[in-house]
């Protein structure tokens, strides 16, 4: 997990405009002090305490909508903003989970359940403002600095603080909603999911998750879940019959709203709320789902009760971004895989987090990139990991061009 910086409470501030985060800013860049950007709290630097300066920007969460642009404050979460867009008949990919922030998810990428139709949440943003290290107040897109605007997607917060995000949202219809619960063979459902996402459309995006009792994320067992990007739930069942058809699979296909679709989790409430539950592992965006992975992924989850597997399918529009065109990693990558333990009570001990540790790393050996939004620990030195090689020296360039001091550091630091 995260460092502590000190034990002392931070200042808790809660800015209600660009210009009261632009002052912030300068206060903490005069000051030295350590700054925490809070957006939607899920992410590793919120709920650590760290003495300093703790802007929590839930006060910027203003949705503006007009044709198919979206306007959205650098404090909003994604429930919010899917329940905005479903009023219009649009919608965004963003992430899987309602409370989750728009801006901890958007500048690290952003996967979700409409990731092969749509491609990240970066790669429908169109633009954004920024305030600064300097203190000042930008507006970045293509045409406005656009480096900043390149390493935003992705990025992280190392470069500035997003007080508003400028989407383009995309007109949906509806969807449909496949659970498949498998009881059966997991390799053998594994390999169906490869073959089948080889050649799907991208409206298709499905995950799969296999996780023990006890864990907070779902409920225990192996699941396949895929979302459709359209009203057809004959299409979905079409695709998914060589999955359904498997032994032990149980498949109901369902016809929700999108914004229903978005999993809820408690909202972490402010400095004060405990925690949740660390997890040990490992992930990565991996290039295929070769046998060779899959009986890995099988076996730690047969041999290892404490363990969790996700896997969610690439590909699509998501690998159809040119690599150069954002900052985010391995754009041939067709899977993104994790694999680890949650550290619940009752469920691992000393054992099991050092298995978990070093099961995980052998299992995602191969990857091409780690994905910086799954990664709860703070380890300089894997950042650049988290990057292809050119891309993590432009970053560089970029961060020292806009944060030479290094005022945004509770991050994934980029060191110059
Ligand atoms: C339950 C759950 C479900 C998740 N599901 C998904 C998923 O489906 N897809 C996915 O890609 N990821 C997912 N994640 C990972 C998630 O994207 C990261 O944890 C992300 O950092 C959370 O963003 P946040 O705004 O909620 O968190 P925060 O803790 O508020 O922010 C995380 C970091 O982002 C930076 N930051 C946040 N907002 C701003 C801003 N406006 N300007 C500048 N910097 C900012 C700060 O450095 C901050 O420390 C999930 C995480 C959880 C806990």
């Amino acid at each position: 997990m995260v460092d502590h910086v000190e034990s002392a409470p931070p200042t808790v501030h809660r800015p209600a405009t660009a210009a009261e985060v632009a002052a912030l800013v300068r206060a903490a860049a005069e000051g030295a002090v350590p700054l925490t950007v809070v957006s939607g709290g899920h992410g590793p630097w919120s709920h650590e305490p760290a003495a300093g300066l703790r802007l929590e920007l839930g006060e910027l969460a203003a949705i503006e909508i007009e044709g198919t642009s979206v306007r959205v404050g650098g404090g909003a979460v994604w429930g919010d903003v899917a329940s905005a867009l479903a009023a219009h008949g649009l919608a965004l990919s963003s992430g899987d989970t309602a409370s989750v922030g728009v801006g901890g998810l958007t500048l690290g990428g952003g996967t979700g359940w409409m990731v092969r139709a749509w491609g990240l949440a970066v790669d429908q943003l169109v633009g954004a403002q920024v305030v600064t290290a300097a203190g000042e107040i930008v507006e970045v897109s293509v045409d406005q600095h656009p480096e900043l605007f390149w390493a935003l997607r992705g990025g992280g917060g190392n470069f500035g603080i997003v007080t508003r995000f400028d989407f383009a949202a995309h007109r949906l219809p509806g969807i449909a909603l496949a659970e498949s619960v498998v009881d059966g063979d997991a390799t053998a459902v594994l390999r169906a999911a490869r073959e089948l996402l080889r050649d799907a459309p991208r409206e298709l995006t499905v995950t799969y998750m296999d996780v023990p009792p006890m864990d907070p994320s779902a409920p225990a067992g192996a699941r396949l879940t895929a979302v459709w990007a359209g009203p057809d739930p004959d299409a979905l069942r079409v695709e998914l019959a060589p999955i359904s058809a498997l032994d032990g699979v149980r498949t109901e296909i369902t016809e929700p709203a999108y914004r229903d679709i978005l999993l809820e989790m408690p909202q972490p409430d402010g400095a004060e709320a405990p925690a949740p539950p660390g997890f040990i592992g490992g992930n990565g965006l991996v290039e295929e789902l070769d046998d060779e992975l899959i009986d890995r992924l099988v076996a730690f989850r047969r041999d290892f009760p404490a363990s969790v597997v996700f896997l969610r399918s690439l590909g699509g529009a998501f690998g159809e971004v040119p690599q150069e065109e954002t900052a985010f990693p391995a754009r041939s990558a067709r899977w993104f895989v994790m694999a680890g333990a949650f550290d619940v009570p009752g469920l691992l001990d000393d054992a099991g987090r050092a298995q978990a540790a070093t099961d995980t790393e052998r299992i995602v050996a191969g990857r091409l990139a780690e994905y910086s939004n799954f990664v709860d620990s703070e380890r300089p030195d894997t950042v650049p990991g988290m990057y292809d090689a050119a891309a993590f020296e432009r970053l560089r360039a970029v961060k020292a061009q806009w944060d030479p001091r290094n005022v945004f550091r509770r991050n994934h630091n980029i060191l110059v």
